[in-house]
């Protein structure tokens, strides 16, 4: 089978430090590739993942035009998947396209014609909001849709429901042999990683931090800027999230109790989650599929947070984690999870999140696919 992975203009594959699309098709393509899948990437010029063949129109990643969730407008999306297109209809034995970028690029892809080959397009964020993204989408008869989790499919625009061939959970290398390493030791620290965001609620758990006495070490990007220096030299900003961080969490940093450290890279980020009592996960918008959950948990570190989303689909409750719909209840969780076996997270990761385990998955849903067409 032949399969051409649309990763998307924005960031090159593997992606350096954050990256959710980046890390989850670099993450993918290597035991498909064992599976005897041959890969044809569509990503950035600057991507190093090993492929049978790389497609690009831009050199470098397109982050800093990324305007979500109408990341259409600015042209960067039509550009990369008219490439897609063309790359498809110059090469006759792609089998399928597994595709990865939102709304219009799946709306170009839609459009290609009888002779094509079907489409498979992963949904990687909360989408309810938006069903104007997807208007009256039919797919075309070409294209089929998976969710990254069971409550995504549940809650995504009607029009693509109705393409929905199931759910893939999300998957880190990080499962491999989890269950064969020794726990890591722990510190006294919480961490959130990921994009600071108000979904993501970095303001919540900064609050609880000097309310309860807790230290709180914040890990990602705000908007496109990857460190504290990069964000203090910008002085007007209307990137949503600068503003977010700005008015809602700067005002907790004060590098003690809360530290913001900016995008962390692994094998740093690694280090920073295993050593941590828990990852926080202080949700105020429906988590979609959550990398950094399966992180943790492979990494040993239980994840404490509210359950919104797919966390109680990634979270056991008593045993590798905790969740509540109260984020008052935080604190105390985080207690309680300082008394979990660490074990028992890599134990479950090995076992469902492995790369080997989302690839087989995948494999089940591009034969789906292909029948159906
Ligand atoms: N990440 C990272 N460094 C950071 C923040 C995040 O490497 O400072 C990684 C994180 O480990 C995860 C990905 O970026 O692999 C974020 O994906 P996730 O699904 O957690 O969140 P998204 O941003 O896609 O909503």
């Amino acid at each position: 089978m032949k399969v051409l992975m649309n990763a998307g203009p924005w960031l090159p594959v593997p992606p350096d430090g954050y990256g959710g699309i980046e890390n989850i098709v670099a993450t993918l393509v290597p035991p498909l590739r064992e599976l005897g899948v041959e890969v044809v990437l569509a990503s950035v010029g600057s991507s190093t993942l090993e492929v049978d063949e790389l497609v690009s129109v831009f050199p470098e990643g397109q982050f800093r035009q990324l305007q979500r969730p109408y990341n259409q407008v600015n042209g960067v999306v039509p550009a990369h998947q008219h490439a897609v297109v063309r790359a498809v209809r110059e090469r006759p034995d792609i089998d399928l396209v597994h595709d990865h970028v939102e709304a219009a690029g799946l709306a170009t892809l839609a459009a290609l014609g009888r002779d094509d080959p079907p489409v498979l397009h992963t949904l990687h964020w909360d989408l309810h909001k938006h069903p104007e993204l997807y208007g009256t989408f039919d797919g075309g008869g070409r294209v089929w849709v998976n969710g990254v989790s069971a409550d995504q499919v549940s809650r995504a625009p009607e029009a693509l429901r109705a393409h929905t061939v199931g759910h893939v959970h999300l998957a880190t290398p990080l499962a491999e042999g989890a269950d064969r390493r020794r726990p890591p030791d722990k510190g006294g620290h919480v961490v959130i990683l990921g994009r600071v965001t108000p979904g993501k609620g970095q303001d919540v758990g900064a609050r609880l931090a000097h309310r309860y006495g807790f230290d709180v070490v914040l890990a990602g990007p705000v908007g496109p800027y990857h460190s504290p220096e990069d964000l203090a030299a910008v002085s007007t900003s209307d990137n949503p999230d600068v503003a977010y961080y700005r008015e809602k969490v700067g005002p907790y940093v004060d590098g003690e109790r809360v530290r913001w450290l900016g995008t962390v890279r692994p094998p740093g980020r690694d280090d920073l989650v295993a050593s941590a009592r828990a990852v926080l996960a202080p949700l105020r918008w429906s988590e979609p599929g959550g990398t950094f959950v399966v992180e943790a948990l492979a990494l040993g570190t239980p994840v404490v947070g509210i359950s919104l989303g797919c966390l109680p689909e990634l979270v056991d409750h008593g045993r590798t984690g905790f969740l509540t719909a109260d984020e008052e209840e935080l604190p105390d969780l985080l207690e309680a999870a300082a008394k979990l076996d660490p074990a028992e997270s890599m134990r479950e990761a090995a076992t469902r999140f492995t790369p080997a385990v989302m690839a087989a998955r995948y494999l089940e849903l591009y034969r789906t696919v292909l029948a159906s067409a």
